[in-house]
């Protein structure tokens, strides 16, 4: 890359991301909602610090990342530059990465499984302080995905909050690519809701405006920011 064509790019995601600022507060004030309510979650993945420094610098503190190796390939060194970035995990956690991920992120969006709560309870016995969680829900019922079923949620719920002793922050959500939105936000709130459970994560660059009218205080918006990805 040239130095032309790199100082074209950081523009270009600086510019982005005050786009999706922009449409952020426009969605939360069409819902009567404050727009600080919603949370911004800058998916970085398969960007590498070069990328990633100039929406640091414009101000931007909370990112996410799928991948725990190659989180801990960026982020400790952008996290010494920038002591006050919040760091999300949003991909599914295998237990034998939980102690890597438990060194690196603020925050998990995918417990998803008893074993993964168990391996946790097991740290955190041991000394270590957790991340907030979300549980991952699995609202289209898609076999290839991660999440539990919905009519899972409730017992598991329970199971975090009585026998783990686990404090739940919401639950997250990634609805089928080829179906309404709409339809699986509605559906997370509303469990959410009957387990009072006061965060939300759904939206994608797609729908994140969507996802706000339904209630979104996490919304991952990663290529509206940084531009088309190789890979998920
Ligand atoms: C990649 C990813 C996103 C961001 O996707 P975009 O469509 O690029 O905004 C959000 N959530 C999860 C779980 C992801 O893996």
């Amino acid at each position: 890359m040239t130095r032309n064509e790199a100082e074209h790019k950081e523009e270009t995601a600086v510019t982005r991301l005050a786009g999706v600022r922009r449409k952020i507060a426009a969605a939360a004030g069409e819902a009567g909602r404050d727009p600080s309510s919603v949370t911004l979650i800058a998916v970085s993945k398969t960007f590498d610090a070069q990328a990633i420094l100039p929406v640091l610098d414009a101000g931007q503190r909370v990112f996410g990342e799928n991948r725990v190796q190659e989180a801990q390939g960026k982020w400790p060194d952008l996290k010494t530059r920038f002591p006050d970035v919040e760091l999300h995990l949003i991909g599914p956690l295998q237990t034998n990465k939980v102690k890597d991920a438990l060194a690196l992120f603020d925050v998990m969006h995918t417990l998803d499984r008893e074993k993964l709560a168990r391996v946790l309870v097991n740290e955190r016995d041991k000394g270590a302080s957790l991340p907030r969680l979300f549980v991952q829900v699995n609202t289209g019922e898609e076999d290839q995905k991660a999440g539990l079923r919905p009519a899972e949620v409730d017992d598991f719920i329970a199971s975090c909050r009585g026998e783990w002793q686990l404090e739940i922050d919401g639950l997250m959500c990634i609805p089928p690519v080829e179906e309404e939105p709409a339809l699986h936000f509605a559906l997370l709130e509303k469990i959410a809701r009957r387990n009072g459970l006061a965060k939300l994560s759904m939206g994608m660059s797609g729908d994140y405006e969507t996802a706000i009218a339904c209630g979104a205080t996490h919304v991952r918006v990663g290529s509206a920011i940084f531009g088309s990805r190789d890979r998920l």
